[in-house]
C-alpha cells in the first residue's frame, strides 16, 4: 500500500529523520489556523497518491495565513491525475538551496534491495534520470549488512555529506522498521535549518500487514480505476498502454497480454491498457461491469475480448458483450475485437453475428485478433 506523504512525514519523524514542522487538514479555515500556528511562510501541499503534485499546482508556497487558507480553498478537491484532493498538509516552508534525491527501494530484477542517490533532485528527477543515468547514484544494499551511507553519497557537496549520510542511515531504518518496498525523498533539501526532507513517499509491504501496529488511511489507496473495479468484485489491473484486454483465466489473461504487447509493438500501438479477468462462468453481469471500467477508460482505444469457453460457455459471454453494449447505448464508443473459441463456441459466434453490432468485428484466432485490436488502437476516429 502506498502511504500519503503526511503519513510518510509523520514515519520520518518517528525514526528521526529532519522534517518541517507540519499538519494535515480538510478545511480552508483549519489550513488558515495551521498556518498561523507555524508561523512565517508556509507550503500548501496536496494529499494525494500520485506523484507530479508540483508540477500539477498542488504545491503552493504562501507567506501570509490568509494565503494559505486561499491555497487550500484551491487546492481542496482538484484532481491531480484521477486522484481527488481530499486533505491538504501544511508545513513550514524551507529556504531550500539545494535540492537532492535519496531512495530505497525493493530492486526485483536485481534481486536486491537498492539506495538510489542524486544531487539533481527536485521535480526533474525523471529526466536526469533518462537523459543522465550516472548522475543517480545506484547502490545495492545488503539488508544484513544494511546501506553503507558514505559509498549512496560519494558524490554529494564535502561540507554536506555527513549530514546527508546520516539521514541516508535513518531512511534505510525507517525502510527495515516499517517493512517497506519503496522508500523516497524528493527533494531532500538543503535548508537554513540543514538536510531536511521536504517529501515522503513510502510503498508499505503489504505481506507484513500481520506485524504492523500502525494503521494507515487505504481509501484512496491505488489506481482509481482500480479502485472502481475492485468495489464491483472486478479482477482488473489497470496498465499503461492503449489496448484494454478481457479474459477467462488467469493464464489465457496472460498469454493474452503478451500477444497484445507483441502486436502491438509491431502495429505501433502502445500496448495493454488493463485486463479483466472474468474467471469461469462469468456472468453478463460482470461482463457489463468490466465493460463499463475499461471503456470508460479514456486511455483505452480498442477493446479486445480473448475467451476459451470450458466452464464459462461461449454463447454467455457472447450474450454479456450484446447486452453490455445495449446497457452502455451512447457511452460504448470504442471498438471491440472478439475470439472466442472452446465450449459453445458456435453458438456464440452466432448470436455476435445476429447482433451485428457495429463495434464488434468477431475474429477466429487469437494472434490475428490481438493484431485487428492493435490497428484499430491506432486508427484516427
Ligand atoms: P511532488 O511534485 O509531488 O514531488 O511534490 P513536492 O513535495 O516534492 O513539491 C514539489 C516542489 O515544491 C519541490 O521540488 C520544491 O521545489 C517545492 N517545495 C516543496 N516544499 C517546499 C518548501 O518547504 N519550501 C520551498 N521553497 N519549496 C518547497
Ligand atoms: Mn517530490
Amino acid at each position: 500500500m502506498d502511504l500519503f506523504e503526511h503519513e510518510a512525514r509523520d514515519l520520518f519523524e518517528k525514526h528521526g529523520v529532519p522534517v518541517p514542522r507540519g499538519r494535515v487538514v480538510a478545511e480552508p479555515a483549519e489550513a488558515r489556523a495551521a498556518a498561523a500556528a507555524i508561523g512565517g511562510s508556509v507550503v500548501v501541499k496536496a494529499q494525494v497518491k500520485t506523484g507530479g503534485r508540483g508540477k500539477a499546482g498542488g504545491v503552493r508556497v504562501v507567506h501570509t495565513a490568509d494565503d494559505a487558507e486561499q491555497a487550500a480553498d484551491d487546492i481542496l478537491g482538484m484532481d491531480i491525475k484521477g486522484h481527488t484532493v481530499h486533505r491538504v498538509l501544511v508545513t513550514e516552508a524551507g529556504e531550500i538551496a539545494e535540492e537532492y534525491y535519496v531512495s530505497f527501494l525493493l530492486d526485483r530484477a536485481g534481486r536486491t534491495f537498492l539506495a538510489m542517490a542524486s544531487v539533481h533532485g527536485g521535480m526533474e528527477i525523471e529526466e536526469v534520470a533518462a537523459t543522465d543515468p550516472a548522475a543517480l547514484r545506484r547502490v545495492p544494499v545488503d539488508p544484513l549488512t544494511g546501506v553503507d551511507a558514505a559509498e549512496v553519497t560519494a558524490g554529494f557537496p564535502a561540507d554536506v555529506r555527513a549530514e546527508v549520510a546520516g539521514v541516508v542511515e535513518k531512511l534505510w531504518a525507517v525502510f527495515v522498521a516499517e517493512d517497506c518496498t519503496l522508500v523516497e525523498v524528493n527533494p531532500l533539501a538543503r535548508t537554513s535549518a540543514g538536510i531536511v526532507a521536504l517529501d515522503g513517499k513510502i510503498t508499505l509491504d503489504d505481506n507484513a500487514d500481520f506485524r504492523r501496529s500502525d494503521s494507515f488511511d487505504d481509501s484512496a489507496d491505488g489506481d482509481p480505476l482500480e479502485r472502481e473495479a475492485h468495489a464491483k468484485g472486478l479482477n482488473y489491473v489497470k496498465l499503461d498502454g492503449d489496448i484494454g484486454v478481457i479474459g477467462n483465466g488467469a493464464g489465457l489473461v496472460m498469454s493474452t497480454l503478451d500477444v497484445v504487447a507483441s502486436a502491438a509493438a509491431e502495429a505501433g500501438a502502445r500496448g495493454p491498457a488493463d485486463f479483466l479477468d472474468i474467471g469461469g462462468g462469468a456472468s453478463a453481469e460482470v461482463i457489463v461491469n468490466g465493460l463499463t471500467v475499461i471503456l470508460g477508460d479514456p486511455q483505452v482505444r480498442s477493446v479486445f475480448v480473448n475467451v476459451f469457453g470450458g466452464i464459462t460457455a461461449c454463447d454467455a459471454v457472447a450474450t454479456g458483450i450484446v447486452r453490455s453494449l445495449e446497457v452502455l447505448g451512447s457511452r460504448a464508443t470504442k471498438p471491440l475485437v472478439v475470439r472466442l473459441d472452446g465450449n459453445n463456441v458456435t453458438e456464440g459466434r452466432r448470436i455476435l453475428a445476429d447482433a451485428a453490432h457495429p463495434l464488434v468485428t468477431v475474429v477466429a484466432t487469437m494472434d490475428d485478433a490481438a493484431r485487428e485490436a492493435a490497428k484499430l488502437a491506432i486508427a484516427e476516429v
